[in-house]
């Protein structure tokens, strides 16, 4: 199929050549994102590979009715910057990558609580200044401490596998539980009762109507004091105005994150030596006791392999008229 990659990064290059060995799919790659001005670039292809940025709205898949593209296969796992319901209107057929690799974001959200609990950041620096003190450095056993996940799907439990490992008592939110989880000994529980007891809270749920804002001042002021947030699933789930706030006070003791709310006009691009305009970031981004990463959990050599293995995979079921089991549908 002759297909345009949108977005398209350096790294990815050669796992999409890679998993096209056998030139099965002519690739245009296009570095720029996917908008109503770039997508006459498409033209003359019958499938667009979106990344995670590249806003697939109703009037871009109006637009790609227009050109005649059918298909859409974005290179990831989370799927909410696609307008799912026009495209099924359309007929444009839409597939995502559901598991490229659960380990890469769960075991990320564990370096983000580790390194923040040890302090793994100030430690470094004073090191580098020759300030071996060990002032300001205590961190806590990650033993014994209560842990609570919020969405026990694929990643949410692959991190409690890894949490269970280190000892700690876990305790799990889900709309649907997962049968699996009992082998890693997963407390389901409330909402509500999660953020009382957990140390800390770490959130793997997808971003939806129901998830937008979860995360809001009401219900960290239900969560126990000093407790260590960490976001790993999208940036919108989290109010970082409240986030702000409750590091100020003290009720939030460190906060790691691998997304953010206005993450796309910021993350992926190289913006040094520009001036910062963001000052929501620019403050999220200020306190010491915060990690923010760019978007980049999902990036090992395993899970950019998969991706782009999946993705032609999708492209190749719809070209043969085979059942593309990674097709969504407005109803999933
Ligand atoms: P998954 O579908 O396997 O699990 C999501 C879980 O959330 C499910 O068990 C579901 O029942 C639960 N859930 C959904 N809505 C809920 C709600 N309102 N309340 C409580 N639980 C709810 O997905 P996954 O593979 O574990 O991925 C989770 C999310 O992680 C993705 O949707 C994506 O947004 C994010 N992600 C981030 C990166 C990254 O690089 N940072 C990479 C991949 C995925």
């Amino acid at each position: 199929m002759k297909a345009t990659i949108f977005s398209s990064k350096q790294y990815e290059k050669e796992y999409f050549h890679a998993a096209n060995i056998q030139h099965q799919h002519e690739l245009r790659f296009i570095e720029s994102a996917l908008s109503v001005e770039t997508i006459s670039a498409a033209q003359g292809t019958q499938a667009i590979i979106a990344f995670v940025t590249d806003t697939v709205s109703a009037k871009i898949l109006e637009l790609m009715h227009k050109l005649n593209i059918h298909y859409v296969a974005t290179r990831s796992a989370g799927y909410d910057h696609i307008d799912i319901q026009r495209a099924n209107q359309l007929g444009i057929r839409v597939a995502n990558v559901p598991d490229y690799s659960p380990y890469a974001i769960a075991e990320h959200a564990i370096m983000l609580m580790l390194a923040l609990n040890r302090k793994l950041l100030l430690g470094q620096r004073k090191m580098y200044d020759g300030n071996f003190s060990l002032e300001h450095l205590t961190g806590f056993d990650m033993h014994g401490k209560t842990v609570g996940i919020i969405g026990t799907g694929k990643i949410g439990l692959t991190s409690a596998k890894i949490l269970h490992g280190f000892g700690c008592n876990i305790l799990g939110y889900d709309l649907n539980p997962n049968p699996n989880a009992a082998q890693y000994a997963v407390h389901y529980t409330n909402l509500e009762t999660l953020c009382q007891k957990a140390d800390i809270i770490t959130l793997h749920i997808p971003l939806t109507a129901a998830t937008q804002g979860l995360i809001n001042r009401t219900l960290i002021t239900q969560m126990k004091p000093g407790v260590m947030l960490i976001n790993t699933s999208r940036g919108r789930v989290v109010d970082t105005q409240a986030v702000i706030d409750s590091l100020k006070s003290g009720h939030i003791s460190a906060f790691g994150a691998d997304v953010y709310e206005n993450e796309k006009d910021l993350f992926f691009v190289d913006h040094s030596g520009e001036i910062l305009q963001d000052d929501l970031f620019a403050r999220i981004k200020s306190f010491s006791n915060v990690i923010i990463t760019g978007h980049q959990a999902f990036l090992t050599d395993v899970a950019l392999k998969n991706i782009a293995q999946t993705t032609l995979l999708n492209l190749e079921h719809w070209q043969i008229g085979k059942t593309c089991a990674n097709e969504l549908t407005s109803l999933k």
